[in-house]
């Protein structure tokens, strides 16, 4: 059995890659860092639908847990392969108002948290031959008002993903980039309808994304119709940009 390694599955699109990856034969490990209650009854639920999942919690910005988390899922699955580096906070506000301490919370964890977790299962993906995935947003591609951080943190993950593919490629490790635009979770919740009707009145396709179609792209990235897709940004995101 494959396993995959989904960082932040607890809520929104984590989740809805867990439960995907877990229907098309996977052991997911759901990873979280405070929604533990969350994070097992999703692997319950997956479990008695008839599928394999394993609650792990770890903060991707702390080393020690990371490690500890890949130590884990060695210790259940046997390997990785496939790692989806989902995990991620944004900050909505004026650069002026991003201190410091929101700056290393945001890149901290949308850009070192990818570093962490993808350097420590570098050897478990080397020897399956596995998929990256790395999720950055329509905000790392073309920068956003009041989301600088945010931005900055999502365009790093779009130059690692680039980067890396070129080092993995001879490995035969893809790692892939996915970019949402506005998609419908937690992370937008603070929007109220009229924000959430001028993003649709932006969108070609008139309408905001759901986790489920993220999830789709994901999997796909990581079937043997895409073994020839390393190092792209592809965007998911109605025409939005
Ligand atoms: P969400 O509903 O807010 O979920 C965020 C997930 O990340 C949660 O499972 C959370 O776990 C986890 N997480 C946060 N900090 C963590 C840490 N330090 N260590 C481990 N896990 C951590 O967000 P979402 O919308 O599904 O976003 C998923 C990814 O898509 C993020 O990278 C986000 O930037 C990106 N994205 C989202 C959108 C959108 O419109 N929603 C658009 C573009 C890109 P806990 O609940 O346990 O804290």
């Amino acid at each position: 059995m494959k396993a995959a390694l989904i960082t932040g599955a607890s809520r929104g699109i984590g989740a809805a890659a867990a439960r995907l990856f877990a229907e098309n034969g996977y052991h997911v490990i759901v990873n979280y860092a405070n929604s533990e209650e969350k994070a097992h009854a999703l692997c319950d639920e997956i479990e008695k639908n008839g599928g394999k999942a394993t609650p792990v919690r770890a903060d991707v910005t702390d080393r020690d847990d990371v490690r500890r988390m890949i130590s884990l899922c060695v210790y259940h699955c046997g390997g990785i392969d496939v790692l989806i580096n989902n995990a991620g906070v944004d900050f909505y506000g004026t650069f002026g108002d991003t201190d410091g301490e929101v700056w290393d919370r945001v890149i901290g964890t949308d850009l070192t948290g990818v570093y962490n977790v993808t350097h420590a299962a570098l050897p478990e993906l080397l020897e399956s031959s596995g998929r990256i995935i790395n999720v950055s947003s329509v905000w790392g591609v073309h920068g956003a008002s009041c989301e600088v951080a945010y931005s900055a943190a999502k365009a790093g993950v779009i130059g690692l993903t680039k980067a890396l593919s070129k080092e993995l490629g001879p490995n035969g490790v893809t790692v892939n980039c996915v970019a949402p635009g506005y998609i419908d979770t937690d992370m937008n919740s603070r929007f109220g309808r009229q924000a959430v009707n001028n993003v649709i009145d932006r969108t070609p396709l008139c309408r905001i994304g759901t986790p489920e179609e993220v999830a789709k792209l994901m999997l796909w990235l990581c079937s043997p119709d895409s073994g020839f897709i390393t190092g792209q940004i592809i965007g998911i995101d109605g025409g939005f940009m």
